[in-house]
């Protein structure tokens, strides 16, 4: 039995991703919903954050939207989820999205993806919660930001176990293994400095 029952899947708002990337996303709303496993995410209906939602849906899959009012027009609030929140803004948002999750999946996007893995990243650091972070890094997307994170880990800016907190996997396809040997949650807080 899986621990985890609840994912946040930060992923790109662009219609302008590549057919290999929207597949990616569709293929982890399915076997996300196929595996009772809940998804939270930003809430809109654009790009590769619709395409999972919908997905998920259509595999009989619960998902959580959660969107600020002031960008609920842009990112076209997705009205058929099983819970949609509006809140008042981005830091609220990501709040509740962390609060809501038991683990986090990161797909192919761009600024404010990258914006949201380093901000759970860092919490995890800051040891503000323990929850497993898992990238899918389709196509080698997500090689670069290794690389850059390997180079942050060579230059002691932060420590090599720091980087082993992170789950990098290559297909979507493996992403059920992947949440069910990440770590059970730990009550011990991390601390960031050696
Ligand atoms: P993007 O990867 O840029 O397509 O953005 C993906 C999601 O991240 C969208 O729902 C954006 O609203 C959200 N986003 C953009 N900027 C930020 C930010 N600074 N903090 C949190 N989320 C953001």
């Amino acid at each position: 039995m899986n621990h985890i029952k609840s994912v946040c899947v930060y992923c790109g708002s662009s219609s302008k991703a590549g057919d290999l990337f929207k597949e990616s996303a569709a293929d982890l709303g399915k076997i996300l919903a196929e595996n009772n496993v809940r998804v939270v995410f930003g809430g809109g209906h654009v790009g590769l954050m619709g395409i999972v939602s919908d997905a998920a849906l259509n595999h009989g899959g619960e998902v959580i939207g959660i969107i600020p009012h002031h960008i609920a027009d842009k990112e076209i609030a997705h009205n058929n989820l099983t819970e949609l929140h509006l809140v008042q803004s981005m830091h609220e948002r990501k709040q509740m999205m962390v609060d809501r999750s038991d683990a986090f999946i990161i797909l192919p996007g761009g600024l404010g993806t990258m914006d949201e893995f380093f901000e759970i990243f860092t919490w995890w650091q800051l040891g503000l919660h323990d929850k497993p972070i898992i990238i899918i890094n389709v196509e080698g997307y997500w090689t670069p930001l290794l690389d850059l994170l390997k180079n942050i880990v060579k230059h002691q800016f932060a420590r090599p176990e720091d980087l082993e907190h992170l789950a990098f996997i290559d297909k979507v396809e493996d992403i059920m293994l992947a949440l069910s040997q990440s770590p059970k949650e730990s009550i011990d807080a991390q601390t960031k400095w050696m």
